[in-house]
């Protein structure tokens, strides 16, 4: 099994040595881990408002994973980042992914214009929000991030559920076309158990959606969004289920930013619930 969502404590808001990591995800049995950490927000606020590495730590972080890649050779370490996505933001976005060879870049909507919809500090402006347009305007976003191709997967797909907020119109057709779209552009989409552990309780994202993504034949990786080494390949066994209650045989892996499928049964650890 793989856990290709693992942040650092880079990006003031995770804890521990990024061998930790690596530790936990042995002894969990996982075949592959990937380092998913904060790219630097564009102007470098990320670091001051803790969201972000700093722009210099890019290089640490880079030859990090490198060390511990040397260091560990008995599981498999991918270099990967989540970099956001916001319009307006893509030709700073571009040209810092060509710096490095990551094996694969999670492209992330956090916001939608200024608003980090998902910070807890930011959650009061759910109050004066409609819910139905606020998940327009996210699968919107979710839709042109994709088409960027600046992004191999798109992480925690229906994040905007994360307060519990739910659409109370309907959301088929936007769904469809995120698919669609997703499917066009080539990207696969990340099974995130970190929904378990936050006010939804539910894994991002859900059966309902998740089987629109597998009609469409996007393929799937399984991250835990861990900001702290215990998190790793947390409530793996409820992902895997969800993958195959939603029809998925398969799930899929990168390197230097080619995908590779892999069938579900050979998968020889699946990590329980902690
Ligand atoms: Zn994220
Ligand atoms: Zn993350």
């Amino acid at each position: 099994m793989i856990d290709y969502h693992i942040h650092t404590n880079l990006c003031g808001h995770a804890i521990g040595e990024m061998a930790d990591y690596v530790k936990e995800a042995i002894s969990s049995d996982l075949e592959e881990i990937g380092f998913n950490d904060h790219l630097p927000l564009n102007g470098d606020s990320g670091k001051e408002q803790n969201l972000s590495m700093a722009f210099d730590e890019l290089p640490h972080y880079v030859s990090e994973v490198m060390n511990l890649r040397k260091s560990y050779p008995e599981i498999r370490i991918k270099l990967g980042i989540e970099a956001d996505f916001t319009p307006g933001t893509e030709s700073y976005t571009r040209e810092l992914l060509t710096r490095y060879d990551f094996d694969y870049v999670m492209g992330s909507v956090h916001y939608i214009g200024e608003w980090a919809f998902d910070h807890p500090g930011e959650r009061k402006e759910w109050d004066s929000r409609d819910v139905d347009s606020v998940y327009k305007e996210y699968f919107e976003l979710l839709r042109k991030s994709a088409r960027t191709s600046l992004f191999d997967i798109i992480g925690h797909c229906d994040l905007v559920k994360k307060f519990g907020n739910r659409p109370v119109g309907e959301i088929s057709k936007d769904l469809d076309d995120t698919a669609k779209v997703f499917k066009e552009c080539g990207v696969a989409i990340e099974i995130n158990t970190s929904g378990l552990r936050k006010p939804v309780s539910e894994i991002y994202p859900s059966c309902e959606i998740l089987q629109v993504y597998r009609k469409y034949d996007v393929p799937i990786v399984f991250g835990s969004d861990a900001h702290t080494p215990d998190d790793v390949g947390r409530d793996f066994d409820k992902a895997v289920s969800l993958a195959r209650q939603a029809g998925y045989q398969e799930f899929v892996t990168f390197e230097n930013r080619n995908m590779k499928h892999q069938k579900l049964d050979d998968s020889k650890s699946i990590v329980s619930s902690q």
